[in-house]
Formats: structure tokens, C-alpha cells, sequence
């Protein structure tokens, strides 16, 4: 069994070991007699560090619990000198180990200041590169309840609590009345001790006074199937982050001259601005497809009993299109449009009158077939896209083709 130095104190950054086996498949890796480093469990994730010889610098990048119960400390290339009875210098990463002890342990207290407050038990914690998160079992949860327990546990950070590490027997933590009793068939527990706050089964790292979580912020709700999930973020992390949101806000604030807390308010101005603009947009697009189709219907001549409009738009979209061709064909009773337009897409889009005799479906599926395009329609009205420009000009010309015989 591997001896584990953190157990005792969290804060021990470096330690004097002897590799005890080495392995190399599937990944380089190697085992320790004592060891500081924490292998990912009970939510925490591991350290990273730096394992040294007199003839060589290992970096570790990840350390778990093998299975024998054993630490595993994976190393980034293989040992070349290393062997079993090879004394070694370990280092863990202090600000990783930092951050992960405020994450942490800022967890003790929120779970224990959400019972303390509104009695919502915590059923599962996840620790996450730029957030974490807990569980709650409840089926609603809300904003003053957020709240208040953030305020409750920011206090019992201020007030820079002991927070120690205690070994009890199955029976004495019975009757300490733990927050969570663990599965286990061990006699001795492991309790972290939040001086009058909290105390709860636990093998992860710890800060020694709460004051050392520096602070802790609860961002995002959401409801799960077992409850809601409450993600926060302690420390430097909780500054890192609200640095972030803050860079965030001044941005976009920026793009409307305005300070961060009246975002909201431009925001929902400039959407209200851009549904009537949108509104008027559309009205006007419908008024400018009427007086074009009523300027073309009086330019085209009729010949062989029908108005036979054909129009090459520039910049024009298929929704504009299929409104010209709308108006066109409703207006006089034989009309048959044929429209291209070149951008935003090159696209096409054939109508006629109701009850006229041509396929305009068909009509569209041969025409795209010359160019390789694709669309289709009805007896009435079809749409499609070609490839380019020049297919635009083309494939009016064959399709008008078919009407001037
Ligand atoms: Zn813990």
C-alpha cells in the first residue's frame, strides 16, 4: 500500500519517496512506497507534478487509485533510469493543488450551508477544469434560496474557521452525527472537521481555515433527474471568472455606449427596434414586388394567350423571388414567370396562374438537371438552386425556350 502523505497534511508540496515497481504498458507509469499526490475519487481530481532522480526530471500528468489500492502515478515519457529502490524527489503543482483544495473544500461548506439553511442535501459532486458542481435532492429550488445560502457561506469563510482533520471509529462518527455516513467496511473514518459548521467522511485535500477558500460564487441552476444542479466556482477561480464576465459585459456594453447594468434594458431595445424594423422591411418588400409586377405585367406584351414574364434579378433572395412571382400570377389570370437571381444564392423559381396548363414542377426538374442544381415544386409553383451565376441566365433561357415555340 502506498503511504498517503496528504492524508495528514494537504499542504505538503514535496516529499522524499522510493520507487517501489515500475510499469510500462499501457501507459508509463510508477508506484511509490509514500506518495503526496491525490488520485482522482470522491469527486476530486488529481495532481500533476514532478518526480525526480539524481539523473532524471519525470513529469507526472495524472495519479489514480490502482486497483490493488495502491497510488499510480502516470508519467508523461517512459523512466530510463529509474528502477525498484531508486530514491526520488516528488512535487506536486501547487497552484493546481491550491485551486483544487479551495474548490474543495468550498464544497463542504455550500453543501453543509444548503442543510443548515433549507435542509437540500447534496447527493453528488463533480470538480471540472473551470467550474464545479453539486446535486441537490429537491424537486424546486429557488433564487432566494441561492442567495441565501451564498451569503451564509461566504460568512463562514470570513470567519476563517479551523477546518481539521480528524480519524474516528465507525461508532464514535455515529454518534458525532456526520452530514453523509460513507459505504464503507474500513472501522477507522476519515472526518473533516468545519469548526461548529460541518462535519463530514471524507479522503480529498483540504484547506486548513476557511478563510483560505477565499470566497465562493454560485453561478448556473438547472434542473436533473434527481434534483437541481447548482455549479459555483471558489477562489481564485470565483475571481478568474467574474474577471472574465466582467471583460465580457464591458464589451458588449461598449457596442452600445452604454453601462454594464443597463445592457439589459438597450438589448431589449434594440430587439424591440429590430422586430419593427423587420416588420416594416417586409411590408415594404411586399409593396415594392406589387409595383414591379404591376410595371412588368404592363411592359410584356400577351402572345400566345399568356404574358410570358422572364427576369434575371441581381441581389435579390428566393424569398423575394417566390413574392414577385406570387403577385405576378395572381394579378392577371395567364401569366407565367420564370425568375433568376444571381446573389445571395444563384436560385430560380418558375409560376404561372392557377389553372393554367404547364408543369412548373417539371418544368424546374428538367431545367436543373442541364445544370446540375437541385429543387423541384408543384403544377404551379417551383423553386431550385444552381451553382452559379451563368447557370441563372442559362437555365432562363431553356426554360423560356419551351413557351416561345
Ligand atoms: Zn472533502
Amino acid at each position: 500500500m502506498t503511504q498517503r502523505l496528504y492524508y495528514h497534511d494537504s499542504f505538503l508540496y514535496e516529499f522524499d519517496a522510493e520507487v517501489c515497481e515500475l510499469q510500462q504498458s499501457p501507459k508509463p507509469a510508477l508506484f511509490l512506497d509514500r506518495s503526496a499526490f491525490y488520485p482522482t475519487s470522491g469527486g476530486q481530481i488529481f495532481d500533476t507534478g514532478v518526480i525526480s532522480s539524481e539523473n532524471e526530471k519525470l513529469r507526472v500528468t495524472e495519479a489514480a487509485d490502482a486497483e490493488d489500492g495502491r497510488v499510480i502515478h502516470y508519467l508523461e515519457a517512459p523512466a530510463k533510469s529509474l528502477q525498484a529502490g531508486t530514491k526520488i524527489h516528488g512535487q506536486i503543482d501547487r497552484t493546481r493543488r491550491r485551486d483544487h483544495m479551495q474548490q474543495h473544500t468550498g464544497q463542504h461548506v455550500l453543501s453543509a450551508a444548503f442543510v443548515r439553511l433549507f435542509d437540500l442535501h447534496t447527493v453528488s459532486f463533480h470538480m471540472g477544469d473551470d467550474y464545479c458542481s453539486i446535486d441537490l435532492e429537491t424537486p424546486t429550488l429557488t433564487k432566494e434560496q441561492i442567495e441565501g445560502t451564498e451569503r451564509l457561506a461566504n460568512e463562514i469563510i470570513l470567519e476563517n474557521r479551523p477546518v481539521e482533520i480528524r480519524f474516528v471509529s465507525q461508532e464514535e462518527a455515529r454518534k458525532l452525527g456526520l452530514r453523509k455516513v460513507p459505504v464503507t467496511d474500513r472501522d477507522e473514518l476519515r472526518i473533516i472537521d468545519i469548526q461548529d459548521f460541518d462535519l463530514s467522511a471524507c479522503g480529498g485535500t483540504h484547506v486548513n481555515q476557511t478563510g483560505q477558500i477565499g470566497c465562493i460564487l454560485l453561478r448556473k441552476t438547472e434542473k436533473v433527474r434527481q434534483g437541481w444542479r447548482v455549479e459555483f466556482v471558489a477562489g481564485q477561480r470565483a475571481v478568474a471568472t467574474v474577471r472574465r464576465d466582467f471583460t465580457t459585459l464591458t464589451d458588449a456594453a461598449g457596442l452600445f455606449s452604454a453601462h454594464i447594468y443597463d445592457l439589459p434594458t438597450q438589448a431589449r431595445k434594440s430587439l424591440d427596434e429590430i422586430r419593427n424594423l423587420r416588420k416594416q422591411c417586409e411590408q415594404s418588400l411586399e409593396e415594392l414586388a406589387e409595383a414591379q409586377a404591376r410595371t412588368m405585367l404592363a411592359e410584356i406584351p400577351e402572345a400566345n394567350g399568356r404574358k410570358l414574364v422572364v427576369r434575371d434579378l441581381a441581389d435579390r433572395d428566393m424569398n423575394f423571388l417566390k413574392l414577385l412571382a406570387q403577385k405576378l400570377t395572381r394579378m392577371s389570370a395567364n401569366v407565367v414567370a420564370l425568375l433568376g437571381t444571381t446573389s445571395p444564392q444563384p436560385s430560380l423559381v418558375f409560376a404561372q396562374s392557377p389553372g393554367q396548363a404547364a408543369d412548373m414542377g417539371a418544368l424546374m426538374k428538367e431545367t436543373l438537371a442541364k445544370s446540375g442544381g437541385r429543387g423541384g415544386g408543384s403544377k404551379d409553383m417551383a423553386q431550385g438552386g444552381v451553382p452559379t451565376a451563368e447557370n441563372v441566365k442559362t437555365s432562363l433561357n431553356h426554360a423560356s425556350a419551351t413557351f416561345r415555340q
